[in-house]
This record gives structure tokens, sequence and C-alpha cells, in this order.
């Protein structure tokens, strides 16, 4: 499995490849096996995590064996949906047209409260369904804190997206 490429990434999410383009031009994910749950759970507005059901240690991207401690029995574990932005990129062109029309936006690399060794790929956006560069790339600072916003695409997808905590 592997994340989006960051150069382009449009829609947070996890345990899916990059996949098929959408009215918008942006790329869709296409969530995998492993991955599934990640977007059944946003569908219902719940940021979860894939840990392993004997040692207890989440995991990320979702895979089907513990790197821990080998066990392949897992669960999927409630986040508070609150995190820190631990890095950011301002994707500039070239970029496919659809993520050019957009730019400057930004990719953010959320690390989870609730699971810090887990980081998340996505954007930070004024509010769940607003544009790629709906906040202004001055407002991005490495640390601050953030929380989970659900955003259902274009083709019914639920993808993560983040607010900032104080807009
Ligand atoms: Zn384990």
């Amino acid at each position: 499995m592997t994340q989006t490429d960051t150069t382009t990434a449009g829609s947070g999410g996890s345990g899916a490849t990059g996949g098929s383009g959408r009215a918008d031009g942006l790329l869709a994910p296409v969530p995998d096996e492993d991955g599934a749950p990640f977007f059944r759970y946003a569908a219902r507005g719940e940021l979860r995590v894939q840990s392993c059901a004997d040692c207890g240690e989440p995991r990320f991207p979702p895979r089907p064996c513990c790197p821990h401690c080998q066990s392949f029995d897992s669960l999927w574990t409630k986040m508070s949906g609150r995190g820190r932005i631990w890095s950011y990129v301002l994707p500039h062109p070239p970029l496919l047209p659809g993520y050019a029309a957009q730019a400057p936006y930004n990719v953010i690399l959320v690390e989870l409260a609730d699971a810090p060794r887990i980081r998340l790929v996505g954007n930070l956006v004024a509010s769940a369904d607003a544009a790629l560069n709906s906040v202004p790339p001055e407002r991005l600072r490495i640390g601050a804190p953030v929380k989970a916003a659900f955003h259902e695409t274009d083709d019914g997808l639920t993808v993560v997206r983040w607010l900032l905590e104080r807009p």
C-alpha cells in the first residue's frame, strides 16, 4: 500500500492508493482491503486507527500483521480526532491541472494526540467542505493544534481533513 504522493495529495486519507480522477480534477483515494475500514469509519464521522488486538500498538498505514509482535489480530481504535501539525508542504506548479487551479494550497502531516507515532497526511482547510486553498499559507505553523473534519468527496468517499483548533 502506498500513500498518495505528497506533491499532488489533495484527498486526505489513508489505506488507499492514488486513484481515479474526479470531476474537480483531484485524485480520489481507492481504498484497499486493509484500508477500507478507515473510510467506513470516516463516513460515520469517526477517526479510527488500526491497532494490534494482542499488544495494542497502533499502526499506520493499515496492514495485516503487527510489526511489533507479528500478530494478525487487529481492531480499529477510535481517536479523539485531535493532533498537531508535525510538518507541511505548500505544493506549487508544475501540478496536475485540478491541483494547479488551487495552488498554493497545503499538505500537512498530522501527529495524532492519542497515538503520537501515527502521522496522517491531509489538508488543512477552513471547514470540512472548503477548498484546498481555504487556509492562507501564512496560517500554517508547525505544532499548531488541529482537529479532524470529515469531507464527502464527489464520488461518495469520505476523507479526513483538518481544521485549526484556533481558527
Ligand atoms: Zn502487536
